[in-house]
């Protein structure tokens, strides 16, 4: 979150009803402020949006959450109920040289990683200003880079390591000081108070539901199709809750597929999912096997659910492709990755030109930039996906905060 409310006046001016400006309107209506929020569009979530297709449910941008301690208790509150990760679908691959592998790292890459993990690299740019590929050869190697940091990190922001500054993307990753392993700078934060590690679950009636939940506690605070462009009328606390054209997204499709259990040539796939390094001969950037890793993906007994991304900054011309064009697509590659030789039942397909703020360089100086022009005295707030947390569970852990 960008600058701070003046805590003096009550009134509250949100615009934008994703879900960062739902959950900041709700934390302060919590704490007695009189909220407004402003939504251009006729519905609530922006880019979340769960689908009920006849095949199960699909969804338009998030599909999971991190649950820690407070995640837990905020959506507890709410009423929103979760899934874990079934018990015996546990793994998670990437794909190296034609085979999905839980390590795919050789030996000698394994033996390289662990010497550079207790180095203490000789750095010549300030930690702040590393790039995350920058930090990942130099704390992890190359390899481990490669096949482990690029495949997870597009994952999470749809682009490359050399795109992000490590202390906007990942600040825990980033040592202390410069004359530190990674080992030691790990070992100085298992040192603070042990917490129960999050885990990875999904929304039980999908995304949307904590988007009904937040906005039925809102229903009289939300004013929908208002779509607003003049900020200087507005009286009281301001909070951004909106995208903005200053920032760089990465473009992304995502695309569910449900297909019958007896299309696979072997077993249909086991496990949380897979990440596609780039160069290993696959579009994809990674497939999520929703129906192994959590019950009630698909309404079909027969059927399997999995959600396959392409795109991100190093394919942004996937967005353009029709919707034909990414099924031709989509059908070669779950062939390739999964040895799938039937027709999918049903592909639901959705293109966002701008789905990730990109956590880069520029993006820290932005930031800086509302700090001081925009946000420099109490009142004036920036709380959205590129104002410090691109998660659904960095946003509640914000708010929570407050
Ligand atoms: C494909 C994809 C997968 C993802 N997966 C995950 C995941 O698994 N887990 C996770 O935690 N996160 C995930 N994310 C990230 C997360 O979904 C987003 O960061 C989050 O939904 C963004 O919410 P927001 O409120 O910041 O922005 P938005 O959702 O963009 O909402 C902004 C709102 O502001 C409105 N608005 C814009 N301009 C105006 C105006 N002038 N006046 C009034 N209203 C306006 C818009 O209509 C919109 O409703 C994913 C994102 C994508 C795209």
């Amino acid at each position: 979150m960008i600058g701070t409310l003046n805590i003096q006046d009550k009134r509250v001016t949100i615009i934008g009803a994703g879900i960062s400006g739902l959950l900041i309107g709700y934390a302060l209506k919590k704490k007695g402020y009189q909220v407004t929020i402003h939504e251009k569009s006729n519905r609530c979530g922006g880019l979340i949006e769960t689908k009920h297709t006849p095949h199960g449910l699909v969804e338009t941008a998030a599909h999971s959450i991190l649950v820690n301690e407070t995640v837990q208790n905020f959506l507890n509150e709410l009423n929103v109920e979760l899934l874990p990760v079934n018990p015996k679908s546990k793994a998670r691959y990437i794909y190296r040289n034609g085979k999905m592998r839980r390590m795919p790292l050789s030996f000698l890459e394994i033996l390289s990683t662990i010497v550079h993990l207790f180095r203490k690299p000789k750095l010549t740019k300030k930690l702040e200003n590393l790039t995350l590929e920058e930090w990942g050869n130099a704390y992890l190697g190359t390899a481990a880079t490669q096949y482990l940091l690029a495949p997870f990190t597009a994952g999470i922001f749809a682009c490359l390591p050399s795109e992000l500054n490590t202390k906007l993307s990942f600040p825990k990753l980033l040592p202390t000081k410069t004359n530190q392993s990674l080992f030691q700078h790990l070992r100085s934060l298992r040192k603070k108070p042990k917490t129960k590690r999050a885990q990875m679950m999904v929304f039980k009636n999908g995304t949307e539901d904590l988007i009904l939940k937040l906005e039925s506690q809102l229903k009289d605070q939300i004013k929908l199709n208002s779509n607003i462009m003049d900020l200087n009328s507005i009286e009281g606390n301001l909070v951004l809750s909106t995208p903005t054209h200053d920032v760089d997204y990465s473009p992304l499709v995502t695309a569910t597929v449900f297909i019958s259990k007896h299309a696979f040539k072997n077993k249909a796939p086991h496990g949380v999912g897979v990440l596609i390094p780039r160069g290993e001969n696959l579009r994809m950037l990674g497939c999520l096997f929703n129906s192994s890793a959590f019950s009630g993906r698909t309404l079909r007994e027969d059927e399997v659910s999995l959600t396959v991304m392409y795109g991100g900054t190093s394919d942004p011309s996937a967005v353009t492709l029709t919707e034909d064009e990414l099924k031709l697509i989509i059908k070669a590659e779950t062939t390739q990755l999964l040895g799938v030789n039937a027709e999918p039942a049903h592909i639901e397909i959705t293109k966002w030109q701008r789905a990730i703020p990109i956590y880069s360089l520029k993006l820290t100086q932005y930031l800086e930039e509302i700090s001081e022009k925009f946000s420099f005295k109490p009142g004036k707030v920036v709380f959205t996906n590129y104002s410090g947390q691109v998660s659904i569970r960095g946003m509640i852990e914000t708010v929570q905060s407050l």
